[in-house]
């Protein structure tokens, strides 16, 4: 499988898109926050940190839950813990004077009394509540000196017994230190009363208009499936938001002009006679598309997706040799500094020998090291410059950077993808990513990528046998460790966990759960085998001279954490004991089960978990069980979890999307792709509505 991400469009798609030009933004939208009655530089500051800069920023930050206020709760019903709707007579009103000073309302409602308790307090507020005045509060009750209270709940007074509430469910905003989430409802309030009219777009839905669907979202009614319904148009509106502010990348990038590569010198013929292997079919075809899209002025932009083994970086290096046969560089970027050093080795086992120099920039190394690989990448000698993503935020320069190999993609999150296309002339790029990505997604994800897939392992793989085991069997999986080490194979045990409970000796510090492990391990063991220490917490030095002495064979067990998830490749261990399996989601699992089957052994993982198991991490665990095909386990995944560990959101932070959830809304993510490539295509105006909503940036760039 491989091909465009945007198949079945066509060229007059493209020009559509290219169509998307800059409209006329209504100002009243562009205009800061602070153009807003009550919004002062103090709060603007901390909209800011919301990602809220402008009015329309604060009309699309939606609520993210709603809470139901459509029942009063009796004063003897309310439990402690749970947010409700009370409703009572105010009975007395006093100063209290504790540790602070407080007023205490004492309401009841001829059922029961409950303590509303406020710290701040004006006189005039003081004054107005008043015995025999009803007060309608919402809040949560905890238990205080008088029994429950309430802790400045919102509240409203009454002359006499209100009406029930009106039914609503009212909008719960994100929020940060120091701002209230009211205060948010109450901007959003007066930023709709500011709208400009005919704002968004206009599609065949339930909610026509973006605008009623947004309005809806903010101020909804009772009715449950009614927000639904908005709550879908607008996430399908910024769905395909995402699809044509990508659609715009690709067509920006696709008329630019990059040093083309064509064949020159047949050195990656020689590299082929060095390899020690053949290339599988899927890395021959891979390599060439690779090799042809290089040969090109259109810079590229592909993404290789392979699974964990499948030798994706032998066709990153067949890619650096050919800008290398020009004399131009290629940067490399891994994820963590152990898998740059990896990289490094294995690129400089290969390039070396035919004359290509390969540098390593990395944290730890000395400051002196550093200068040297610095000044060898800015004089162009480096052709290959290997290192953390850090590599790039530190402006590293090149003499002749032409291409550009991002390793681990979903590390780096997709706003850092498009960070990396806003530097300059665009070098030709190459991501690659273990992460089996649903096809439905791809194309909502990679719209601006050429998408390669590597679909085959390298021969003589066979698929590693995964087993499960209760806690109490750990002695029988410790027993097998021993096995594989005394027949000189290699083994992993991973911990899940990141730290001891703490235990009743509260003077000790708590210990990392990896290092008890290991205690425990070296207890059990023979004292000959060699165990060794990799967490992310040990020195860097330290936690990379451990890998390299197992790498080198000279540790039997590596006791380690998921720092040994990405991309470590050493093809004799051949078992991995996952400790308490339980804790992780199942993208992560198939992750770690990667590090071993790499070699032509028969390999093993046990995930150890301790019963009794939730319902969903047993059918996590039972798709380990069952299955070693990546895409069907991403699939599952986004079923069982969400994607957000699949797609690196979660570890980044990086929040793609306001509203959209790619595993809430899976389903809509398919309308959303065969939408846009149809309005690109019939209405382009629609679609640059819909991009100037979500992606203004991209229509001002796209105007330039
Ligand atoms: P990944 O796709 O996970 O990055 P690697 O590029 O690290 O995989 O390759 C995994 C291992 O398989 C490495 O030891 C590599 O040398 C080896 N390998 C790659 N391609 C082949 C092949 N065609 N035949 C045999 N071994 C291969
Ligand atoms: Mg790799």
């Amino acid at each position: 499988m491989s091909g465009r991400a945007d198949v079945g469009t066509d060229g007059g798609v493209m020009s559509a898109s290219a169509g998307l030009a800059k409209e006329n933004v209504p100002s009243q939208l562009a205009a800061p926050a602070t153009s807003l009655s009550g919004i002062g530089p103090n709060s603007a500051e901390k909209l800011a940190r919301l990602g809220i800069e402008t009015v329309r920023d604060l009309l699309l930050h939606l609520p993210y839950r709603y809470q139901d206020r459509t029942r009063s709760v009796p004063l003897h019903e309310v439990v402690a813990g749970r947010d409700c709707v009370v409703t009572g007579e105010i009975r007395n009103c006093q100063l209290a004077y504790g540790r602070r000073r407080s007023l205490a309302i004492r309401i009841g409602d001829g059922h029961g009394e409950l303590t509303v308790r406020l710290f701040h307090f004006g006189a005039r507020q003081r004054e107005a509540i008043r015995p025999g005045l009803w007060l309608r509060c919402f809040g949560e009750a905890r238990p205080g000196p008088t029994g429950l209270e309430m802790v400045h709940p919102e509240y409203r007074l009454y002359d006499s017994e209100p009406p029930p509430p009106e039914p609503a469910l009212v909008p719960v905003y994100r929020t940060t230190a120091g701002l209230a989430p009211r205060r948010i409802g109450a901007w959003v309030a007066s930023a709709m009363g500011a709208w400009p009219p005919g704002f968004g777009s206009e599609l065949m839905h339930e909610f026509a208009r973006l605008e009623a669907a947004i309005r809806y979202l903010h101020e909804p009614g009772a009715d449950g499936a009614r927000l639904a319904a908005a709550r879908e148009r607008v996430v399908l509106d910024e769905l395909l938001g995402h699809y044509f502010a990508l659609k715009r990348r690709r067509d920006l990038a696709g008329s630019q002009e990059t040093l083309p590569l064509p064949p020159r010198q047949q050195l990656g013929r020689k590299l082929l006679d060095q390899l020690g292997f053949r290339l599988t079919r899927a890395q021959a075809r891979v390599t060439s598309e690779v090799l042809n899209d290089l040969a090109l002025k259109r810079p590229m932009m592909r993404l290789l997706q392979g699974d964990v083994g499948a030798g994706k970086t032998v066709v990153a290096a067949f890619a650096a040799i050919r800008a290398a046969e020009h004399g131009c560089q290629t940067a490399v970027m891994a994820p963590t500094e152990v898998l740059a050093e990896q990289h490094f080795e294995t690129l400089g086992a290969w390039l070396s020998p035919l004359g290509i120099d390969v540098g390593l920039i990395t944290g730890r190394q000395s400051a002196a090291e550093r200068r040297a690989r610095l000044a060898a990448a800015q004089e162009g000698r480096d052709l290959v410059v290997v290192g953390t993503h850090a590599l790039f935020q530190q402006r590293v320069l090149f003499q002749s950077l032409a291409l550009t190999v991002i390793d681990e993609q979903h590390r780096f999150g997709v706003h850092q993808r498009m960070q990396l296309l806003d530097k300059g002339r665009l070098p030709h790029q190459l991501v690659m990513t273990a992460t089996p990505i649903p096809r439905t997604l791809t194309m909502a994800l990679y719209a601006d990528m050429d998408v390669s897939v590597l679909d085959e392992l390298p021969p003589g793989r066979t698929p590693v046998r995964t087993r499960l085991a209760a806690m109490p069997r750990r002695p029988e999986v410790i027993e097998r460790v021993r096995r594989i080490c005394a027949s000189g194979q290699q083994a992993y045990w991973v911990c899940t966990l990141i730290e001891e409970e703490e235990g009743e000796d509260a003077a000790r510090p708590p210990r990392h759960a990896a290092e008890t492990t290991l205690a425990e391990l070296r207890a059990a063991l023979p004292p000959k085998m060699r165990l060794g220490l990799a967490h992310g917490r040990l020195p860097p030095a330290e936690k990379s001279a451990a890998m390299a002495a197992f790498k080198a064979g000279e540790i039997d067990l590596l006791v380690a954490t998921t720092v040994v998830e990405v991309g470590v490749d050493v093809p004799n261990a051949t078992l991995m004991v996952i400790d308490n399996a339980e804790a992780l989601g199942v993208a992560q699992l198939h992750q770690l089960r990667g590090r071993v089957g790499r070699g032509t052994g028969i390999s093993e993982c046990i995930l150890l978990f301790e019963p009794p198991l939730s319902a969903l991490a047993r059918q996590r665990l039972a798709t380990m069980r069952e299955s070693t095909d990546g895409f069907l386990i991403a699939e599952r995944d986004l079923a069982l979890r969400g994607p957000g560990d699949m797609l690196g959101t979660r570890q980044t932070g990086d929040q793609l999307f306001k509203l959209a959830d790619l595993a809430e809304d899976r389903a809509v993510v398919p309308k959303a792709t065969a939408l846009g490539q149809k309005l690109l295509a019939e209405q382009p105006a629609t679609a640059a509505a819909i991009l100037e909503t979500w992606a203004p940036r991209e229509v001002e760039y796209a105007g330039v």
